[in-house]
């Protein structure tokens, strides 16, 4: 699995820089945003190091797939309200347009009552 010794979400990945897991499994891991802007706040990345969704091969939809397919239910257990009165937003930042800062590919989870800090 190719991984960026230099990238701060593959070390957090490989556990040599701490995090609030959510939860883990062999092709993902989801940990609470450091700098949250709402009450619910967490980011899910591949262990694989994809800088972004720019980098996204057809060999990577069945991940990206099961990435989303899980995100509501991370949203739910870490505190979201039911849809249609609750809910969350999902973002995907790429490039420098896009306002990623980060480039390992992670989708963020925001969720929680408002007013939200940022968002
Ligand atoms: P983006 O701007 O989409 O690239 O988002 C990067 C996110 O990573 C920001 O919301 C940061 O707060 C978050 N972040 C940066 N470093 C860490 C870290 N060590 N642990 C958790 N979240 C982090
Ligand atoms: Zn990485």
């Amino acid at each position: 699995m190719h991984t960026d010794p230099n990238c701060i979400f593959c070390k957090i990945v490989e556990g040599k820089i701490p995090s609030r897991k959510v939860h883990e499994d062999d092709e993902m891991l989801v940990f609470h945003d450091i700098n949250p802007w709402a009450p619910v706040h967490f980011l899910m990345v591949p262990k694989e190091h994809i800088p972004s969704m720019a980098q996204v091969q057809p060999q990577h939809a069945a991940l990206l797939g099961r990435m989303m397919a899980l995100a509501p239910q991370l949203a739910i257990k870490e505190g979201c309200r039911p849809y249609p009165e609750g809910g969350y937003r999902i973002v995907v930042n790429t490039g420098e347009d896009g306002g990623q800062e980060v480039h390992h590919l992670h989708i963020h989870v925001f969720g929680g009552p408002r007013p939200w800090k940022r968002g």
